[in-house]
């Protein structure tokens, strides 16, 4: 009932990059209902995360006091603990106290070991200015790049790629552009599931004649809307676009004056691809040759074609090698730079694009500029007064072996869940039992916190003002809407606060100051205000005038690259790092359920979400439960060579015999105990979409 309310604010949902602008209504200090707005990604739509996620900053497990751990108690995950009572593991302590303590053991490491022996990791869910505050800290506090977020666990790989062919790491045009194309391939990406709201406008595209193609393991829910639907083998994806890519060149499908205006590389890619025909590839990814042919022709031939992806792609040993193919695929059929094509890996979290662009990243400063760059250096070590390390820094699954071999001591964890997120869970978890100082900056006593030192009690997405950029590259503003609970502070606040305590003599105000001084080191943001996003809600970048909306569509006469030119980098199709065999003879894929997001820590406190999908589930195919004279619901135990989880059944159509998949979100069933830890050479990112697992009763 909006009557009900005393007032509304607007803002953005905190949990995915669809980015949608909603207006929470208020009565009492508290949030009532959330409504969609009409933002530019969601134009009045919401999903059931959006709508009824909201309530979690109430949750009574939230903390609004710092805390200590008591002298005596062990590091890690205890069976006995309670969320509704801390009490028993940590003490309360003022804020004084706790920044001092967090701020000088910190300090001490450095002192004693050097700068290397700190990490950091931010998160893709705080804001544009928080994610800024936390890489300046780490660079310029802690001495290193040794600072990283969940984009590693993401799209790290896609972001590798793009940089490496197209110069950027953002899409090349918005989700929407997918209303003006002939062909949309959607690969690796389950948008009904985890871009809710963009799948309605895929649902919206497919229904005024756009040819939608999934190519995918598993089968989903826009199925229904498919011209294709093509299920390839788990693994066997640079496979397949490799044989499209042969289907293309040796039927000469491809677009000469593109290529020759605005590439390089290709005769190259040509030479390459010969050997790979659909015959030679088909037993590695299982589409029959005459499909492969058809896809190639349907991609190729459309006028307009998008390439849409998701970290089916991404996280593999191969996700930049995935990439790189459907970068190729792209560029070898003239299908970017133009209305209705383009290139975009859905972005998972609601900013990682922004966080990314921000420099939460161990081997870039802001927008990309590579810590190795003397100039670029030189650049922000004048913006911010404090020399820079030119070493790149680890990312989080180095961090974590790091750890474990005793030369990073001490870490500072902003709003990220390790000890849930990490690939191998076990030697995540004991790697952070290992550290000697650990700083947890959280909403709850996180599965992560519970391995802290010292636990400092932030913000929640509804109580600070702040801004995020979406998958679109659009830039959007957050309001605070309800106050802060208890003793509870802004994140900027707290980074601040740390900041100071190690010498470097912050004075911001709010995070209006912050992005203003991001836009002197952010190019991307050149003609973005903090005023422009108060008065208009969202920006796209880039964006050519104070006064002119930014580019939907990007790179229509020369990419970001040295020459003006994409470059094809030619990929060899490469094995799962962990094959199946006759121990491990099933695929275990993970990823997240519609309902709850990522480790769980927002949506298994929000109490519709809970209630819809309140504990661990294993997806099976139904002839894989027959085989298993299993019946939906059955105790199932999975095993891989890092642990054991025992979860339910629960039978899914969509699924294909031989693969189970298993959501990371729940603590007492923990997917992650049993994920590869394998990286990507490239993007460092871990096999989560490929494991060799044993199914078996429990
Ligand atoms: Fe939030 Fe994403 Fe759902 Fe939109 S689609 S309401 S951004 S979770």
């Amino acid at each position: 009932d909006s009557k009900a309310a005393d007032r509304t604010v607007d803002s953005v949902c905190p949990y995915c990059g669809v980015g949608c602008q909603l207006t929470y209504h208020i009565k009492d200090e508290r949030i009532l209902f959330v409504e969609g707005r009409d933002g530019p990604s969601n134009q009045n739509r919401l999903c059931v995360k959006g709508r009824f996620g909201f309530d979690y900053p109430n949750h009574p497990t939230r903390i609004t006091r710092p805390l200590i751990r008591r002298p005596g108690v062990p590091k890690g995950l205890d069976p006995d603990f309670d969320p509704l009572d801390p009490l028993t593991h940590f003490r309360e302590a003022s804020w004084e106290e706790a920044l001092d303590v967090a701020a000088r053991g910190l300090g001490e490491l450095k002192a004693a070991h050097g700068p290397d022996a700190l990490a950091g990791f931010g998160s893709a869910k705080c804001s544009n200015e928080e994610a800024w505050l936390f890489q300046k800290l780490v660079r310029t506090g802690f001495g290193s790049n040794h600072v990283d977020h969940c984009t590693r666990l993401c799209h790290a790989s896609s972001v590798a790629a793009l940089m490496e062919c197209i110069g950027s790491g953002a899409v090349t045009a918005s989700f929407m552009q997918a209303l003006e194309a002939e062909v949309v391939i959607l690969t690796g990406c389950n948008p009904a599931i985890n871009h809710p709201v963009a799948a309605t406008y895929f649902k919206q595209a497919a229904r005024n004649g756009t040819k939608l193609v999934i190519l995918d393991p598993r089968g989903q829910a826009l199925d229904a809307y498919a011209h294709r639907s093509v299920r390839f083998t788990p693994g066997g994806d640079v496979s397949l676009y490799n044989a499209m890519l042969n289907v293309i060149v040796n039927e000469g499908l491809y677009d000469q004056a593109y290529i020759d205006a605005h590439t390089e590389g290709f005769e190259a890619l040509k030479a390459h691809v010969r050997e790979l025909t659909p015959e030679a590839m088909s037993p590695a990814c299982g589409v029959a040759p005459e499909q492969i042919r058809e896809l190639a022709r349907l991609y190729a031939t459309a006028d307009k074609a998008m390439i849409f992806w998701g970290m089916g792609i991404s996280q593999h040993v191969h996700g930049t090698d995935n990439a790189r193919c459907l970068i190729s695929l792209a560029l070898a059929c003239g299908q970017t730079g133009r209305p209705g094509t383009g290139l975009h890996p859905l972005r998972g979290q609601n900013n990682v694009q922004g966080a990314s662009d921000a420099g939460l990243i161990p081997m870039v400063l802001p927008d990309y500029q590579p810590v190795s760059d003397a100039q670029v250096r030189a650049a922000f070590e004048e913006l911010w007064a404090t020399p820079l390390d030119e070493k790149p820094g680890l990312t989080v699954v180095e961090i974590m072996d790091a750890i474990a071999a005793g030369t990073i001591r001490g870490m500072y964890i902003l709003g990220e869940n390790p000890a849930m997120s990490d690939p191998d869970l076990d030697h995540a978890r004991a790697a952070l039992a290992r550290l000697e100082h650990l700083v947890v900056q959280d909403l709850f006593v996180t599965e992560t916190a519970q391995f802290a030192d010292v636990i400092l009690p932030a913000s929640s997405w509804p109580e600070k003002d702040g801004s995020v950029t979406n998958t679109n590259r659009q830039v959007q503003l957050g309001r605070a809407a309800v106050p802060l609970p208890g003793e509870a502070q802004p994140d900027w606040w707290i980074i601040q606060q740390i900041a100071n305590r190690l010498g470097l003599g912050w004075d911001y105000t709010h995070p209006r100051e912050v992005f203003a001084e991001m836009t002197q080191g952010m190019a991307s943001l050149d003609h973005i205000s903090w005023e422009r996003l108060e008065r208009e809600s969202s920006v796209t970048y880039p964006c050519p005038a104070d006064d002119a909306p930014g580019a939907d569509v990007v790179f229509s006469d020369a990419f970001p690259t040295a020459s003006g030119r994409a470059r094809f980098t030619p990929t060899r199709p490469l094995p799962p790092d962990e094959p199946i065999d006759g121990d491990y003879p099933t695929v275990l894929i993970t990823g997240r359920q519609l309902e709850h997001w990522h480790t769980g820590s927002m949506t298994r406190r929000s109490r519709v979400l809970d209630d819809l999908e309140p504990e661990a589930v294993a997806s099976l195919a139904p002839a894989e439960l027959v085989r298993l004279r299993m019946a939906p619901g059955d105790p199932i135990t999975i095993t891989t060579r890092r642990g054991a989880i025992t979860l339910k059944t629960r039978v899914d159509p969509l699924m294909a015999e031989g693969m189970v998949f298993v959501p990371f979100c729940y603590v007492e069933a923990a997917a992650n105990l049993l994920t590869n830890p394998a990286l990507d050479p490239y993007g460092k990112i871990p096999e989560f979409k490929y494991a060799a697992c044993r199914l078996g009763r429990a």
